[in-house]
């Protein structure tokens, strides 16, 4: 082909003939069974068989050239016309078996506007765009569908055939030459998605194969220190705790210590809904690798959690001789006491603690606090802090079952199954937005029984990002209404374009009490405890993710104290209302997961963050959850 072309496919990713291969078709379209066009119908796009038994070019008045040829089927004629195309004329021959796919435009005279046409070739050699399924590809500027199908077909049927099956059998599944075949030009239309399954499945071999190797590459070579510690001090941090771990608790907790106990580096994601208490979980293990005199460093996502992540933890480990220190970009605690007193140090921060300035010396465990907030690669750079450190990475998104498989394939999963009792349950309720006033008075009479209350707005303030709907109130704008609306108890903001200094001071007054209400945007969304908060509510809910609510959710209902979760919303469209059903139907953090993903598919789910989210091709982590299983079971036979 020439440089032009060559060019264009370039722009696809297509520079290779496997990259052809590669190349998924859009959709397909069934341009099989002709019709006759005595029976043809308008606007249905049509395959059609005849002879082309006249042709000719004209110039009409207004100075638009037509060229038509007519086609008999011998059930009736039909004009196919072609406007200012005069170089058409010429190109078919009078007498020639023609297949014809396209709309009928007028029925008198019956006429179609610029079909697709192919010549039925004497012999074997089949049509390529008619009389089969034919694929529609992704295209780029100036690459016409035709072209780049006929170059598939060639590629195709050169190539397909000796494309060699791996090293593993697959049964049930079309083998790889089939499945290439039938991925572009499939008998029927449900070849094809056999085809994409059978692919996807090898690349989800390929890719569990690869964590396994990885992690094996680890394991054999990196020693970590071992730290079986002495007990003493984990013993008296839980004696010291106003509760008793829960039995979903106490295994993790075990799990997690037998493998700090080990020299192999601990490679642990503990998974456990919001409020299920992943933090004293990790407070127990930091203890633990204290007790051996290594220090650790906690990674959470924003200011405000690794603030009260370094507030709650000094509590519980200062007693013990730990020291514990903060490192965000407006807070550098000094580490240097720690040294001189050669005693154990936590440094909690945020991606502060990421930069090349910072280092401490042996770090015997790394935890990152809500992981799916960080990209692999700045888990990875942590990491490096130390000389092979332990790894525990917490989340309190529920992942559905396939993303974990994918993306935490490295690691180990534990997961907190139980709530901690003692809490009162969470009810949702969702409203139209004319109830407010009866949802404030509701409001009002929780604070007027010392509780508090979240009230949350999808944006800030007039200015907003251009996507958020013009009716959606903003934080700003709503501030002094609900500051008479719930006087004489106090409202405090937050919000994300606040320096950080301002955050935490509303934030330490919202814990102390001293506020009532606090006004937020999603800023509330990560971790914040407050179990003394009762009520959230949310307005124009539909403009959050399901996710994104369940999250919400999880800031109440933390103490003993029945919550409600209230949802205020005006639309109605089924995607709204499907999402608010989840809502109202579970409390289970891994059902909404997996029913968001089913809503919204998987990018949207992880967020921009995600960027160690594996580019599949075929594999559709939105519904191959059984294929990703198989290919686990596959990968874990195979020879490294
Ligand atoms: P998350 O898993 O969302 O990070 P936290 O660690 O913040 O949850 O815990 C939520 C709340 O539950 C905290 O107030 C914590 O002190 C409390 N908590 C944790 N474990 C227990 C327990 N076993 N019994 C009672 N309360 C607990
Ligand atoms: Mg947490």
């Amino acid at each position: 082909m020439g440089p032009e072309r060559a060019a264009q496919l370039a722009r696809l990713g297509v520079l290779t003939i496997g990259d052809l291969l590669e190349h998924r078709p859009r959709r397909h379209e069934d341009r099989r069974h002709p019709r006759a066009i005595a029976s043809l119908e308008l606007g249905q796009p049509t395959l059609l068989r005849g002879t082309l038994v006249a042709q000719g070019a004209r110039r009409l008045r207004g100075g638009r050239g037509l060229f038509e040829f007519i086609l008999d089927d011998g059930t009736a004629r039909l004009h196919c016309r072609w406007w200012n195309m005069p170089y058409m004329d010429g190109w078919f021959r009078t007498g020639d078996e023609m297949l014809v796919f396209g709309k009928l435009a007028s029925q008198k005279p019956r006429a179609m506007d610029h079909p697709e046409t192919e010549r039925v070739e004497a012999g074997d050699d089949a049509p390529v765009h008619m009389d089969r399924i034919v694929p529609i590809y992704p295209l780029t500027e100036g690459l016409p569908q035709r072209w780049l199908r006929s170059l598939a077909w060639s590629i195709v049927h050169a190539h397909a055939p000796s494309v060699p099956e791996p090293a593993y059998t697959v049964e049930n599944l079309p083998t790889r030459a089939a499945a290439f075949g039938h991925l572009h030009f499939p008998d029927e239309l449900d070849d094809s998605e056999r085809a994409r399954q059978r692919l996807a499945l090898d690349e989800f071999v390929d890719f569990q194969a690869d964590l396994r190797r990885r992690r094996m590459a680890v394991q054999s070579r990196a020693r970590a220190t071992a730290c079986a510690g002495h007990g003493r001090w984990s013993k008296q941090l839980l004696a010291s705790l106003p509760f008793k771990l829960t039995g979903a608790q106490q295994r993790v907790l075990g799990e997690i210590q037998r493998d700090l106990a080990a020299s192999v580096p601990m490679r642990r994601l503990l998974h456990g809904d919001v409020g299920s208490g992943k933090t004293v979980v990790a407070a127990a293990a930091i203890t633990t690798v204290a007790e051996c005199g290594r220090h650790t460093l906690l990674m959470a996502p924003t200011e405000i959690l690794a603030d009260q992540h370094a507030r709650l933890l000094r509590t519980w480990l200062e007693p013990l001789g730990i020291t514990v220190a903060l490192r965000t970009r407006h807070h550098h605690d000094s580490t240097e006491s720690g040294f001189a007193s050669r005693g154990p140090i936590l440094v909690v921060g945020t991606h502060a603690l990421l930069e090349e300035s910072f280092q401490l010396p042996e770090v015997g465990l790394v935890i990152i606090d809500e992981q799916h907030k960080f990209g692999v690669e700045q888990r990875n750079r942590l990491l490096r802090k130390g000389a092979c450190p332990h790894l525990l990475v917490m989340t309190a998104t529920p992942i559905p079952r396939t993303l974990a498989l994918t993306l935490y394939g490295d690691l180990d999963v534990s997961v907190i199954d139980h709530l901690p009792g003692g809490r009162g349950a969470v009810r949702t309720h969702v409203r139209a937005a004319d109830r407010l006033p009866r949802v404030m008075d509701f409001i009002r009479a929780e604070l007027q029984r010392g509780r508090q209350a979240y009230v949350v707005y999808p944006r800030v303030g007039e200015e907003s990002e251009e996507a958020t709907p013009a009716d959606v109130k903003g934080v700003e704008r709503e501030a002094g209404r609900l500051e008479r609306a719930f006087a004489p108890h106090r409202v405090g903001m937050l919000h994300g374009r606040m320096s950080a200094e301002e955050k935490e001071r509303i934030m330490q007054s919202f814990r102390t009490g001293a506020l009532s209400v606090l006004l937020a945007t999603t800023v509330v969304e990560v971790g914040v405890d407050v179990p003394n908060a009762t009520v959230m509510l949310v307005e124009n809910a539909e403009c959050f993710g399901l996710t994104q609510l369940h999250q919400l959710r999880g800031r109440i209902g933390r103490g003993p104290h029945a919550a409600h979760f209230i949802l205020l919303s005006d639309q109605k469209t089924p995607a709204v209302l499907e999402r608010m059903a989840v809502l109202t139907r579970t409390q289970d953090g891994f059902e909404v997961a997996e029913a968001d993903l089913r809503l919204r598919g998987p990018g949207d789910l992880l967020g921009q963050n995600q960027s160690g989210m594996p580019p599949f091709r075929f594999g559709d982590l939105s519904r191959d959850l059984s294929l990703i299983d198989r290919a686990r079971a596959i990968a874990s036979k195979l020879r490294a």
